[in-house]
Formats: C-alpha cells, sequence, structure tokens
C-alpha cells in the first residue's frame, strides 16, 4: 500500500473532517516543539470520539500501518514524533477535551484525554478542588501525554507522580478494541492493575482516550521561603527538618546551585538578588494548605527557625506577599530559560535515592572536572523527591558545537556515576528516540526482555509508536 491509498482508506473511514494530508499541514505534526527530531506521515488522524480512534487504529492494525499517538508535544525525548517510515498516522488526541465530571464528593473527575492539563486543573478549582499535577507546559500538554509519559512536575513531593493520581482508564488497544477500565473506585483488588501499564508507556501499548483522576482540596493558603544553604547535605538536612515540623504540608522543595541563580540573574539584571551575598545554593520550599495563611505562615517560619538554629541553613527570606512568593519562584522557574539563552547546553533529568544526592553531586563534578576542567555546571531539580537536573554547559570560551565532539562522553560519565549511586537516567521525561540506547546500556537484560514480551502482547504487530522505549 502507498501513502495514497492509505490516506483513502483513512478518509472513506473517518470522512475528510477528521484526516489532515496537505504535506504543508503535515509539518508541525512531525517535528518536535524543539526541533530536534523530524518524522514522515501519510497522514494526521484527530477523531473526536473514542470509537473513531478505535476505528483508526481497527484499519491501521488491519494494514500493518505505524500509529503514533499525538498530545500536547511538549514531552522532551522526541517520544511524539514519527519515525522516516512515510506510512506513519499520526493520531492526535486534540479534539477529545471534554471535562466530563467533576465530583467534589467522591473527589474524583473523569476527562477525555485531549484535555489541557491547565483547562483540568481550573475545572478542579471551580469544584474548590485542585488537581495537583502542575509544570511549566501545564498550558499546551494535554492529560493523556501526560500519563503516557507518567509526568511529574513541581508537586510530587506531596501528591506523587501522575500515575498516584489516577483511578481508571480508557484505552483504545493495539488491535482497535476499547478496553473500558474507567473506573472512580480507590480499592480494586481484583488481580493484575492493568491501568499501570498504560501509564509511562509513551503510546507504546495504546491510546489512552479518557482518564478517572483524583482531586484533593483547593489549595487555600500558600507560604513560600527561599532558603540560602552552604552544601546539598545541608538542603538534605532541612527537607528532614521541614518533613517533620510540616508533613503533608509540603507542596514543593526544590534546590537550585548558586551558579544557576547567578546564571538567572545574569540574563535578566532586572530580578533582584534574594540575599545580600551569593551562597553556595538555595532551596525553594512552598507549604499548602486548605485552612489559615496565619498558621501556615508560623509554621514554616518555626520550622526554619529551628533550622537556622541546627545550623543547616545560612539565610532565609520568608515571602510577605504573593508578589514576592512570584518572585522568589521566578528564580527557580527562570534557570531552563537563562540556559538556553546561555546557548547548547547538555541536560540530564535523574533521580537517586535521596540521601545518596550529596555524594552523586560530588562524584559527578569530580569526575567531570577530572576529565573536563572547564564545563560549567547547572544543578537544579525537585530534590524532595529526589529527582535532578543536573545539565552542564559549554566552557565560557568554547563555541556553540562544543558538544558535538564530546557530549556522549559527558552524558557518559553522569550517567555511569548515577548507576553507581542506584539512581535512574530518567526521572519525568521518559524514554522516547532519545534516550533509547540509556535504556539498553542501564536496564537489566531480565528488566528488557519483560519489557519486550509485554510489548509483543500488547501489540505483536508492533504498530504501536515504533521506535520508542525498546
Ligand atoms: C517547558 C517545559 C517544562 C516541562 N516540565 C516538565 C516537568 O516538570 N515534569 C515532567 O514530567 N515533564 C515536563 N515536561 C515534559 C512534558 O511536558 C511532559 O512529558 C508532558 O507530560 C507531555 O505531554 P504532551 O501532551 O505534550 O505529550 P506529547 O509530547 O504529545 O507526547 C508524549 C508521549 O506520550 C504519547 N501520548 C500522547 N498522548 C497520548 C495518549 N492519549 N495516549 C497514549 N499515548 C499518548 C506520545 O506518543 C509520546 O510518546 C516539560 C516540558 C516543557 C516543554
Amino acid at each position: 500500500m502507498n501513502a495514497n491509498e492509505l490516506q483513502q482508506l483513512l478518509l472513506d473511514k473517518l470522512g475528510a473532517d477528521c484526516v489532515v494530508t496537505a504535506p504543508s499541514d503535515l509539518v508541525a505534526w512531525t517535528t518536535d516543539w524543539r526541533g530536534m527530531y523530524h518524522g514522515q506521515a501519510a497522514a494526521v488522524v484527530r477523531p473526536r470520539t473514542t470509537e473513531d480512534v478505535a476505528a483508526c487504529v481497527a484499519l491501521c492494525a488491519a494494514h500493518g500501518v505505524p500509529v503514533v499517538p499525538r498530545g500536547g508535544n511538549t514531552g522532551l525525548c522526541g517520544a511524539a514524533t514519527p519515525d522516516q517510515n512515510p506510512l506513519n498516522v499520526v493520531l492526535s488526541l486534540d479534539r477529545m477535551n471534554a471535562i466530563v465530571s467533576v465530583d467534589p464528593v467522591a473527589n474524583t473527575m473523569v476527562v477525555q484525554a485531549g484535555c489541557i492539563l491547565g483547562d483540568l486543573q481550573r475545572a478542579a478549582e471551580e469544584h474548590g478542588r485542585l488537581f495537583p499535577l502542575s509544570l511549566a507546559a501545564e498550558d499546551s500538554c494535554q492529560i493523556g501525554g501526560n500519563l503516557a509519559t507518567n509526568a511529574g512536575g513541581v508537586n510530587v513531593v506531596r501528591y506523587g507522580m501522575v500515575r498516584d493520581l489516577v483511578l481508571g482508564l480508557e484505552v483504545v488497544l493495539p488491535s482497535g478494541e476499547i478496553w473500558n477500565g474507567l473506573r472512580t473506585l480507590r480499592k480494586d483488588n481484583t488481580g493484575y492493575d492493568l491501568k499501570q501499564l498504560f501509564l509511562g508507556s509513551e503510546g507504546t501499548l495504546g491510546i489512552i482516550t479518557a482518564a478517572a483522576l483524583r482531586i484533593f482540596p483547593a489549595t487555600k493558603s500558600r507560604a513560600v521561603a527561599l532558603v540560602a544553604i552552604d552544601t546539598p547535605q545541608h538542603a538534605l538536612d532541612l527537607f528532614s527538618i521541614m518533613f517533620e515540623r510540616c508533613a503533608g504540608r509540603i507542596d514543593a522543595f526544590e534546590y537550585f546551585s548558586g551558579d544557576c541563580l547567578e546564571l538567572v540573574l545574569g540574563v535578566t539584571p532586572s530580578l533582584r538578588r534574594p540575599f545580600a551575598e551569593p551562597h553556595a545554593g538555595y532551596v525553594l520550599v512552598e507549604l499548602g494548605d486548605s485552612g489559615e495563611a496565619e498558621v501556615l505562615h508560623e509554621l514554616l517560619e518555626n520550622a526554619l527557625g529551628d533550622a537556622l538554629e541546627r545550623e543547616c541553613c545560612s539565610d532565609v527570606a520568608v515571602a510577605s506577599s504573593l508578589a514576592q512568593a512570584c518572585a522568589l519562584w521566578q528564580l527557580r522557574e527562570d534557570i531552563s530559560e537563562a540556559q538556553r539563552v546561555d546557548g547548547p547546553h547538555l541536560k540530564h533529568d535523574v533521580s537517586l535515592p535521596i540521601e545518596r544526592i550529596p555524594a552523586f553531586i560530588e562524584a559527578a563534578r569530580q569526575r567531570l572536572f577530572a576529565q573536563f576542567p572547564d564545563l560549567r555546571l547547572f544543578v537544579f531539580g525537585h530534590l524532595g523527591d529526589g529527582n535532578l537536573h543536573y545539565n552542564v554547559s559549554r566552557p565560557r570560551d568554547a563555541a556553540p558545537d562544543y558538544f558535538t565532539s564530546c557530549g556522549d562522553a559527558v552524558t557518559d560519565i553522569i550517567l555511569d556515576e548515577v548507576a553507581r549511586q542506584d539512581g535512574s537516567f530518567s526521572a519525568e521525561h521518559g524514554i522516547g528516540q532519545l534516550k533509547r540506547k540509556h535504556l539498553r546500556a542501564y536496564k537489566s537484560a531480565l528488566e528488557i526482555r519483560m519489557m519486550e514480551d509485554l510489548k509483543r502482547t500488547f501489540d505483536p504487530k508492533g504498530i504501536m509508536n515504533p521506535g520508542k522505549i525498546l
């Protein structure tokens, strides 16, 4: 079958309203948002119903045509970009964006997979509830993509990864059958937990069409502080104190090195330096509660007072207004943008057993500088979850293509140290196309075999998002 014949079959089955075939229109659907990956496709299908999704997948299965599920295209590993097969069909969920129900008694929400994450947050808020998944791409990414990548974000320390927020799923399997697992039960011990297999599977086992999600009491008050620390170990000691004193209310516990702050201030000089002197590192801590703001602030201030007394921090700036809280958050949130402005760099989204973070930071630094003494390190991340963005920028005077020759060697040193410390080479961002070789390098042969067996069981024809993960 050639691309024209495939397009005609899709048009006959689904109608012109659902099928995009013009080559100029396809470009945007076959490129990832960073422009790192470019693929090919015969068509983009934009269904409005689960039955349309099933019809499309059944047609593709019958002809052995690859299907690439597509959410908001904000993924960072090229997982939603098709490969070079001209017969690929990109299946976009963007029109399946209905919020089916919000139940503030059961504290559940049922939604279609194409809903934009920010819209879900706002819908929960309208009912006095919180949907806690939050990340910088929230006004572009879709919940289906979040589920397929098991997204994390800034609130994991309190609410867990997105897989912890899911009660049920509806999925179109690679055969075209519809699995209705859209249950809202909190307890359902009836054998294997099938929904968990699809979470984090990056569209390789099926297409998520709807989800039943947990929601929580809305956060009515917030208390935010920036804490200056001398060493990563002090950040951990601080975490321990905060956990003892404020357990259950820590919404975010974010670390960034002094170099990250200097980079941000250098790129945006209008931002205010939070302390008179620069420090080796910083922790941004946010508490949230459904009760009184005064009580929460007192809790935060007492805990930080304790931390100062125990000498695990050297200075503290507590936000006394929303504007101040936002200004402190901006220092953390602007790091990625400042790195982009600074130029090409290597990103490593790694996780570690939390108690090993100080040892990892030091060992990785020493090993890198032994071989590449002029590199610049920008280390930040969701410390409360053991998740670090261990990013590396080229030496100050090096050419922009510096990493073309040595990037792999730099990454190998870092990921080898992650493995030595029993960590993971991909904490939040998944595998996609970008990290397939790392999966082979760091997973055991037994783990790979179990994953391949699962893939074969669900997708014996290998049509679902080929070339991703495995
Ligand atoms: C500025 C920025 C900040 C980010 N911050 C974070 C962060 O803090 N934490 C984090 O975890 N990620 C983060 N990300 C990465 C990204 O936002 C997440 O991976 C997000 O979950 C992807 O959702 P998406 O809808 O854009 O999915 P896409 O990029 O479209 O797709 C991602 C994968 O999911 C599959 N997929 C999409 N929809 C479905 C579906 N309905 N059924 C089955 N498979 C599907 C695709 O095939 C692909 O494999 C960030 C990205 C950006 C650009």
